[in-house]
């Protein structure tokens, strides 16, 4: 597949970009641009202004899947906690409409629900989504799904989502079933039928949706895989596709080399809030030992001042990564050398 195609990269994922007739972009305010242009303008230059742009606030650390590939799925099997040393939860509805107003005149732009869990398995996920949306907030879920029956797509919808992502692990049904385990190909490819549907009816414009799959970790038939699953969701009419490269828990990223001129992009621009309030600074540190703070304890703009970002962000500022542990150890340095 040509490179050349994506119209977005982060350090481990590329985004295909959407044909002029599925794109939703045309119906974005400029606001909408200026939030995405200053997303940029931080991760590049290293500024991490007074609050995030974006927080990643996750509904609940359960999940109806066990995918082979997420970090998740090894933790579990193998009894470690640390991802979830309160065991498995929701987000309180009360903390969540806390964070959605306090964070909003502070320059609060979007949200994404999830992190570690499916989020439609929270009993009130799409209020969750309404009381963003009426804060102002891009809202964003990707999900596995599912539970995105009929009535859970007409009620995102109305509740206001406004960028949808499927996670979808395969275009073939013998492998996605291997690899989503719990899940049926057939039965979740319909769902995202459905909500296409529900979505055209509807005559909403401008909602973004997007499936994206973690590639295998073996390159060689990565092309007819990715053309294939182009294939497969542009039919549906969904709008961005998306290729991730494969985390694999175990691996000594270190010893496989540093990235000179790394800077994590995400430590300036976004936070992740586990269900419990704990405050994490990226999605890859599954373990808990980057805490940067507990928004139950501390407003999200003292912890996103505070002296454990500081010395977080100091070394990425002199793009000294390696100084970090956690960092020197993590793949996201690694993979964004790496073409998908
Ligand atoms: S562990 Fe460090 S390098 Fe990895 S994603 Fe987090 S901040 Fe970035």
């Amino acid at each position: 597949m040509n490179t050349a195609e994506a119209s977005y990269r982060s350090p481990t994922y590329h985004e295909l970009a959407a044909p002029p007739e599925l794109d939703w972009r045309p119906f974005r305010p400029e606001s909408y641009f200026a939030y995405r242009r200053e997303w940029e303008r931080r991760g590049a230059e290293g500024d991490q202004g007074g609050f995030p742009l974006h927080l990643d606030l996750d509904p609940t650390n359960r999940c109806n899947l066990s995918c082979v590939m997420c970090p998740r799925t090894v933790y579990l099997s193998r009894g470690r906690s640390e991802w979830a040393p309160g065991g498995f939860g929701d987000m309180d509805f009360g903390f969540y409409r806390e964070i959605i107003e306090g964070s909003v005149p502070l320059g609060l732009k979007s949200v994404k629900l999830n992190f570690l869990g499916e989020p439609l398995l929270h009993p009130r996920i799409c209020e969750m989504v309404a009381l963003a949306r009426e804060a102002g907030l891009w809202v964003m879920i990707n999900t596995n799904a599912v539970l995105l029956d009929a009535s859970m797509s007409r009620r995102l919808l109305e509740a206001g989502i406004t960028d949808l992502f499927f996670s979808f692990d395969s275009p073939y049904p013998e492998e996605y079933n291997k690899i989503r385990r719990g899940a049926d190909y057939r039965r979740v490819l319909e769902n995202i039928r459905g909500f296409m549907e529900t979505l055209e009816r509807s005559g909403i414009r401008g909602t973004q949706t997007r499936a994206s799959m973690v590639l295998p970790e073996d390159p060689l038939n990565r092309d007819r895989i990715k053309a294939d699953y182009l294939r497969l969701f542009r039919d549906l009419g969904v709008a961005e596709i998306g290729f991730g490269l494969p985390t694999v828990v175990d691996r000594d990223y270190e010893a496989l080399g540093r990235n000179p001129g790394f800077r994590c992009p995400d430590l300036f621009r976004r936070a992740f809030v586990f269900h419990d309030g704990v405050v994490g600074p990226c999605c890859g540190d599954w373990e808990r030992r980057l805490v940067m703070g507990d928004a139950r304890k501390s407003s999200l703009e003292e912890i996103w001042n505070s002296e454990a970002y500081r010395n977080l962000r100091e070394p990425h500022l002199r793009q000294a990564y390696g100084e970090v542990p956690v960092c020197r150890s993590c793949s996201v340095p690694y993979l964004s050398m790496i073409e998908a």
